[in-house]
């Protein structure tokens, strides 16, 4: 994961880098370092944590022209400082995104050459070897080219020479990398935020392509060292994200923009008529089956694609996790789309998977949040969603992008394959024009959601449950409570939880059961009743009134057609995660351990 920065030009480096890494602690924020010219010397400062201890270190008046920075997320060696970035070999420094994967053997031919190594990481085994390449290339340029030979794995490196200390170098395999322009100066960044405030034109680099990066000049070079022609493109979106607009915490904010991104989502596909969708949809219809491969909260959106698009299309769908899927074998039909849901667009172990199904032949559609990323780039088919710049690490609005998508799809195949008739049409239609309005209520009962976190907060362990689609929900909204809170939380098939983990459940337990499928609810109720006689603490998540109390607590859900309900379903449970960290005084925005785009496999 982790973040990179790197700038050549006429004005001083260090709070360009500093700011830079700052918009880009998203990714990873196990600790900072940055490595300068001054003088045609090279400086080099880190410290563990994250930016604000290495910002301390620093005198942002220092004359240096020429620096590059991170801010890492550990995949190699403990987050201390010595394993923090840059790492500096001989005549090499460098910054590095990624896994060298064969770094070990590396570094076993490069101890019997003599190189010692101060860290335990693989990006200190890199920059060793470059500087063993180099010593008999003699030649910046062939040493990256060899290098970008040897080195498995993915690696997006920002590279300073002490022999050419007048020039940038940047190499990449995998890991996401652009290089932007300005008349004051050139950068390297992992992603166009950390650099939008100087400007906003950049180019691309592809996998294996070196760039040569100076003041003025930006010149790259493709794997047979011929200079490769760039298209300078422009980033038109906008910052307005980056700010928290009084809101405690970016996740809070973002939650309180779903009514916004809901909108976005949909009035980008749909103008209330199904003509619209077909227009958007229509090469969705020749695939008979599909395979989801997604990771984190975007496999749950998949699974809850599974239920829609099973239940109101007709279609067999087969939802698989990213990092188990690339390496599986599988068994596809001609008519089988494979669908990645990403909301970086880079996540690594999705991105092989879509590499995987390309290979195989077969047909690919995106789900992405950002425009160009890699995984947008190399599909056949892309929907994007439209939640705008998320920042807070833990995912809300991105994955009710991803279910708002899922909505239409369904709904579109629906259509089609006469499952939904056009009077239901009509009704689904008026619904999603209402769909607004009822988000913005269920944000308004906030205060509902929080009150019940309060009471829960101190628990070391809190389970969910549902039957189909509410297992879905239950899955997304356990995940949000134990990244953000720490509090080890698992969701369960509300029918399964007898056969083995009912033995956890004790004395004011927290369950939180959903129950939004009327024709499952009944059954729900009775395993409800199972973990109550037990002395759970039950909070029970449905759009149906019930009129016995076998709950301590009711999350009342709005009642809409079946096809939007999960939207309705996740805000509370986002909002009650949410409280329930805040209460126990968690760094909500960047919890311990993750980072928001994971481009490591
Ligand atoms: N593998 C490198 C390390 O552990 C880089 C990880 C990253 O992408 O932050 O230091």
């Amino acid at each position: 994961m982790c973040g990179i920065i790197g700038y050549i030009g006429k004005e001083k480096c260090l709070p360009k880098i500093i700011h830079g890494l700052e918009a880009l602690e998203y990714r990873g924020y196990d600790s900072a370092g940055i490595a300068y010219i001054e003088n045609n010397n090279l400086k080099i400062i880190k410290e563990k944590g994250k930016i604000v201890n290495l910002k301390k270190l620093l005198d942002f008046e220092t004359p240096s022209y020429l620096g590059i920075g991170h801010t890492r997320w550990a995949t190699h060696g403990k987050a201390n400082k010595t394993n923090a970035h840059p790492h500096s070999v001989g005549k090499f420094t460098i910054v590095h995104n990624g896994i060298i994967e064969n770094y070990s053997e590396l570094k076993t031919e490069l101890v019997k050459a003599g190189y010692k190594f101060k860290s335990e990481t693989d990006t200190e085994v890199a920059c060793a070897m470059l500087d063993f390449i180099y010593k008999s290339e003699k030649d910046i340029l062939k040493t990256l080219n060899k290098a970008s030979n040897i080195f498995r794995g993915s690696y997006a490196l920002g590279i300073i020479c002490s022999d050419d200390d007048n020039t940038l170098y940047a190499l990449r395999n995998t890991s996401p990398l652009i290089i932007a322009t300005s008349e004051n100066g050139n950068f390297i960044a992992s992603d166009v935020p950390a650099i939008l405030k100087f400007t906003n034109k950049y180019l691309l680099l592809n996998d294996h392509e070196i760039a040569k990066i100076t003041a003025n000049n930006i010149t790259v070079y493709n794997q047979n060292l011929k200079e490769v022609k760039k298209e300078i493109k422009t980033f038109t979106g906008n910052l307005d994200a980056a700010k928290k607009d009084g809101y405690e915490h970016f996740m809070l904010k973002e939650i309180f923009e779903q009514k916004q991104v809901f909108q976005d989502t949909i009035n980008y596909y749909f103008d209330g008529t199904i003509d619209s969708l077909a227009k958007n949809f229509e090469f969705l219809k020749k695939f008979q089956k599909f395979d989801i491969v997604a990771c984190g909260s975007a496999y749950h959106a998949g699974l809850i694609a599974k239920s829609l698009l099973e239940e109101y299309a007709n279609i067999p769908v087969n939802v698989e996790i990213a990092s188990e899927y690339r390496y599986k074998k599988c068994f596809y039909d001609k008519d089988t789309l494979v669908i990645l849901i990403s909301q970086s667009g880079e996540t690594a172990d999705t991105l092989a998977a879509l590499n995987k199904a390309k290979n195989d032949g077969i047909t690919t559609l995106a789900i992405v949040n950002v425009l160009e990323s890699s995984i947008a780039r190399s599909a056949d088919h892309i929907i994007y969603t439209k939640a705008g710049c998320e920042i807070a690490v833990a995912t809300t609005k991105a994955y009710l992008s991803q279910l708002a998508v899922f909505s239409l799809l369904s709904i579109y195949l629906g259509y089609q394959n006469k499952i939904i008739k056009d009077e239901e049409l009509k009704n689904i239609f008026t619904d999603l024009k209402n769909m607004p309005n009822l988000i913005e209520k269920t944000l308004d009962n906030a205060n509902i959601y929080f009150n019940i976190g309060d009471k829960i907060y101190k628990n070391k362990q809190i389970f969910f449950m549902g039957r189909g689609i509410d297992y879905a929900i239950a899955m997304e909204a356990s995940l949000k409570l134990k990244e953000i809170s720490y509090i080890n939380s698992v969701a369960y098939q509300a029918g399964e939880l007898k056969h083995g983990t009912i033995s956890l459940i004790d004395k004011n337990t927290p369950v939180i059961a959903i129950a939004t499928d009327k024709n499952l609810i009944e059954k729900t109720i009775s395993n409800i009743k199972e973990v109550k006689a037990r002395g759970a603490y039950v909070i029970f998540v449905s759009n149906i009134v019930p009129s016995e109390k076998f709950y301590d607590e009711f999350i009342e859900v709005i009642n809409i057609h079946p096809i939007l309900e999960s939207i309705l379903t996740i805000i509370p449970l986002q909002l009650l995660a949410y409280k329930v960290a805040k209460d126990n005084n968690c760094d909500i925005d960047k919890p311990r351990n993750l980072a928001k785009s994971v481009t490591v496999e």
